[in-house]
């Protein structure tokens, strides 16, 4: 099975061929980030119009660096939801373009069950049952992946993603958007017991996150700095500030598959690429004989090659779409339309 797969939800449009559900055969990634950064941010309007100039050109690439044709596509996937619905609806509009062209089925992909399936793709040894923590710009869950497209969810963040508190602390700063990877980099040279940051366990047994009180904490301790005139150490604070995120992480991640009883953890989005997390978890999975997996850099942050594995799974589970399946800005996982 050959999957033509698009992804626009936000600011890179990504368009990758996939065979089989995991042999990526091209996935190329046209980012948008150097326009967004000069607003601390993506906005909106801007990447609906990029999407609109950039997707079908990312589709033909596609289809020239994979070595085939419209002809040789069995299934379009796409993401419809969660991201932004105008930039949902360039991508959308264009698969439904090409399935109703083929004449071959359209499979509507949520971009968080993407992501998860990132890991397949990175891993071919890889399959369910595991844990997943999903960490991204917009998303922090606990997720068991019970089969393929078989999601439960034990615990999701009650205020900011773990991508947004690393992009809030980085505004402040002045490391610029996105700040994970700038964080990340700065940390290394830091202490992370240089501040002690506050750590939102919650309610014993709760699988749920909150990094809101984190991201006060810090601008509260970056404007008293400010206030007394003392000089404020980025490397020290990245350190800390990461530190108090990789904690809660790691005890949701590990907690989860010692009571659920997994023995493999995954993990997913764009914080999985965070050195640090993959560090901890490794080493604290290790004690307790848990096998830690995540994707490569590049498949960790937006990529069309996710939705070509959600998709070809989804597909698979006879789950298609039909032609008038809508942007849905706010899916949740394990949501259909
Ligand atoms: P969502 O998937 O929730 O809709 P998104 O697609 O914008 O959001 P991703 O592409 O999965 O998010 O990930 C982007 C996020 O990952 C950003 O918040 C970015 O700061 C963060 N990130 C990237 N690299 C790192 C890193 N090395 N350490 C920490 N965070 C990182
Ligand atoms: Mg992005
Ligand atoms: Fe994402």
């Amino acid at each position: 099975v050959i999957t033509l797969a698009i992804e626009s939800s936000c600011d890179e449009t990504s368009v990758a061929v996939i065979r089989d559900g995991r042999q990526v055969m091209s996935n190329i990634i046209s980012t948008q980030m150097d326009e967004h950064k000069k607003f601390g941010g993506v906005v909106p309007e801007v990447a609906s119009r990029r999407h609109i100039e950039n997707i079908q050109g990312v589709v033909q690439e596609s289809l020239d660096e994979a070595g085939v044709t419209f002809g040789d596509i069995d299934i379009v996937g796409v993401t419809y939801g969660a991201g932004l619905v105008g930039a949902l609806l360039v991508g959308l509009s264009t698969a439904k373009a090409i399935s109703f062209a083929l004449g071959v089925p359209l499979v509507g992909v949520n971009h968080i069950e993407g992501h998860i399936c990132a890991n397949f793709i990175a891993h071919e040894e890889l399959e369910p049952p595991f844990a997943c923590l999903v960490v991204s710009g917009g998303h922090t869950h606990m997720v068991e992946v019970r089969g393929y497209g078989d999601y439960n969810v034990l615990g999701m963040t009650r205020d900011d993603a773990a991508g947004e508190a690393f992009d809030k602390l980085a505004r402040a700063i002045g490391l610029g958007y996105p700040g994970g990877s700038k964080i990340d980099r700065a940390a290394k040279l830091g202490d992370r017991n240089a501040i002690d940051f506050p750590r939102a366990y919650l309610e014993k047994g709760s699988y749920d996150f909150s990094f809101s009180g984190l991201k006060s904490a810090a601008l509260n301790y970056l404007n008293s700095k400010k206030m007394k005139k003392e000089d404020i150490s980025i490397e020290d604070v990245s350190a800390s500030y990461q530190e108090a995120i990789v904690d809660v992480l790691a005890e949701r991640s590990i907690r989860a598959c010692l009571e659920k009883g997994y023995k493999t953890l995954a993990i997913a989005g764009g914080v999985a690429a965070n050195s640090r997390l993959r560090e901890r978890l490794e080493g604290d999975a290790k004690v307790h004989g848990i096998n830690v997996k995540y994707p490569p850099i590049e498949l960790c942050t937006d990529n069309a090659a996710m939705i070509g594995c959600a998709a070809y799974y989804d597909y698979i589970g006879g789950k298609v779409s039909s032609l008038d399946l809508n942007a849905v800005p706010g899916l949740r996982i394990g949501e259909r339309e």
